[in-house]
């Protein structure tokens, strides 16, 4: 099944997420690392969920996981293509969310290893989305 995946969620920068967005639009995923404890965490966490720190700071991702969820969005016949969505559990430890680029649906698996990929839609930023990765 040939799919074309065109509608990315048009998202807009704050100043939390100004420095996130900054390297998704060089193509470099960005997460937060405690600087007390060294936990991981997802981008939008405050403060640190082992210890309670506040002092986050930014770090460069490998970009690269497994598929811990997903499922296919569906749209109503003759409207649209389906789009699969996922939960990537990142080689750091974070789970993120974001649309997996996948052709062959059937082939979608918990498990899978996916990389990161960015793109951005309607002038939007740049947002991380997933690719299998061969
Ligand atoms: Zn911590």
């Amino acid at each position: 099944m040939q799919i074309t995946q065109t509608s990315v969620l048009r998202l807009e920068r704050d100043h939390a997420s100004a420095q996130f967005f900054d390297a998704t639009a060089r193509e470099v995923l960005l997460l937060k690392r405690c600087s007390d404890c060294r936990r991981w965490s997802a981008p939008e966490v405050v403060n640190c969920p082992q210890c309670g720190s506040a002092s986050l700071q930014w770090r460069e991702s490998e970009g690269v996981g497994v598929v811990a969820s997903w499922a296919v969005i569906r749209p109503k016949p003759g409207t649209g293509t389906p789009l699969p969505v996922c939960i990537v559990e990142l080689s750091e430890g974070p789970w993120l969310r974001g649309q997996l680029r996948i052709e062959d649906l059937a082939s979608i698996h918990t498990g899978m290893k996916v990389r990161t990929q960015f793109d951005a839609a309607d002038d939007g930023e740049s947002i991380p989305v997933f690719v299998p990765l061969t």
